[in-house]
């Protein structure tokens, strides 16, 4: 077994490794190519910075390339996302025709590569339109939608679908989220990498000088959200839970914590919005963090007594299962993907509004028995449920699905290349 390998079989036991390599056996050597908008920031780049290299690992020859675009394109493909949560966008048809120049020079670009993939995986809306320059195509290719797609603003679905439907699968997190398409649809949630600097087990000193560098004080219970300055992220209503929660109970502090993302142009916006809720309060450490600061990111999820995550939509969150994962209970949004990491009062609490998420606060600061408990069951969860040799070995199955087309069963000792 390689070195990482065995790093991996550390936490989940060789048999998940040994699992992992039977499913990857026929599909040694395969090019397959992830294409996303963003090498920094946000959920997708952070998967793909672990799982391309674990599929490597296996001997798949995978890799990882990103379209680029102006700041027309990103506030189309912006407005795509937050139409897709349900957002009322209106996308005028000059923006769309610029949507599908740009995908077009990426295609230009990246052709070379895409043209001689085996499995092409399309990563959200941004290079959802490539599929149409390849109509003769022998390759699968594979849309995969980590956004709330629950309840999409139609007429924008409606013009997404046209590319959708192009592919051979569409991979979504939820079944709430999968739209009602021929193609085959799978289901398969994200997770994180318990090995990456976000998640690995940190010394005291270093947390200890993640605290000192942002002055929070060791005394006091903290709490804290992380997460991209995006306003279904909610974080002024975390600003409000945590108000309501210290009017009637312990001296609490807060931290925000987030980025920007190359893709994502609201976020300065909205870090001003939450600057102004903020109100210079001492005790609110607003934290705009450089897009590699994981170690910091893991050491203050560490810091903190309780972690929130109280979207309004959310696609997955993979800062809930990051919590969990470092033993925290995690105050959650009761919103798409956040619903399959928190199992209310087992290892978190799911609320519907600052009151609820103030409510819950408290209620862990003032039982902190309870509160030990539920950290303890959260990191349990993960385990079983949101590491990425599970995620990986779902990939694996689909692949194989994909390439095997209409046969019924899946012959692992076939070699597909
Ligand atoms: N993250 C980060 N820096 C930040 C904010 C978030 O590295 O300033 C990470 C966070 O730890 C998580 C990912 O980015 O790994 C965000 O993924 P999530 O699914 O929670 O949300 P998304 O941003 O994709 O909507």
């Amino acid at each position: 077994m390689t070195k990482m390998l065995e790093q991996y079989a550390s936490v989940v036991g060789d048999d998940i490794i040994d699992s992992l390599r039977l499913l990857a056996e026929p599909l040694s050597g395969m090019r397959v190519v992830h294409v996303n908008s963003t090498r920094e920031g946000g959920g997708v780049a952070e998967i793909l910075h672990r799982l391309i290299p674990l599929k490597k690992e296996l001997g798949i020859n995978a890799s990882w390339e990103v379209v680029t675009g102006d700041a027309d394109f990103y506030q189309c493909t912006k407005k795509m996302h937050n139409a897709l949560q349900g957002d009322d966008e209106e996308i005028s048809d000059e923006l769309y025709a610029h949507y599908e120049k740009m995908n077009a020079q990426n295609h230009e670009r990246l052709a070379p590569i895409l043209s001689q993939a085996d499995v092409v995986v399309i990563h959200d809306p941004q290079p959802a339109a490539l599929i149409q320059f390849y109509p003769e195509r022998k390759s699968k290719w594979i849309w995969r939608c980590h956004i709330d797609a629950s309840a999409p603003h139609r007429p924008v679905w409606r013009y997404l679908e046209k590319h959708v439907i192009k592919y051979d699968a569409a991979v979504y997190s939820l079944p709430a989220f999968a739209q009602p398409m021929e193609n085959p649809l799978y289901i398969i949630p994200p997770s994180i990498d318990p090995l990456s600097e976000k998640n690995v087990s940190l010394p005291d000193d270093e947390i200890d000088r993640v605290r000192n560098t942002y002055d929070i004080d060791p005394e006091r219970p903290v709490i804290c959200q992380i997460s991209r300055f995006d306003r279904f992220k909610d974080p002024v209503g975390v600003i409000e839970a945590y108000r309501m929660a210290k009017a009637f109970g312990p001296p609490l502090q807060l931290i925000l914590a987030g980025g920007g993302a190359a893709d994502d142009p609201e976020g300065e916006e909205v870090f001003r919005e939450v600057e102004a809720a903020a109100d210079d309060d001492p005790d609110i450490h607003l934290l705009m963090l450089p897009p590699d600061a994981h170690r910091t990111i893991n050491a203050l999820q560490r810091i903190a007594d309780i972690v929130l995550q109280k979207s309004l939509k959310e696609g997955f969150g993979l800062t809930v299962t990051e919590a969990l994962w470092k033993g925290k209970p995690v105050i959650g949004g009761n919103v798409g993907g956040i619903r399959i990491q928190i199992v209310n009062h087992m290892n978190g609490f799911l609320v519907n509004s600052p009151e609820g998420a103030a409510l819950r606060i408290r209620y862990l600061l003032t039982h902190t028995n309870r509160m030990a408990a539920m950290g303890n069951n959260a990191k349990d969860f993960v385990i079983e449920n949101y590491l990425l040799t599970r995620h990986l070995r779902e990939y694996l199955t689909l692949m194989l699905s994909i390439i095997s087309g209409s046969h019924d069963r899946i012959e692992l000792s076939r070699q597909f290349q």
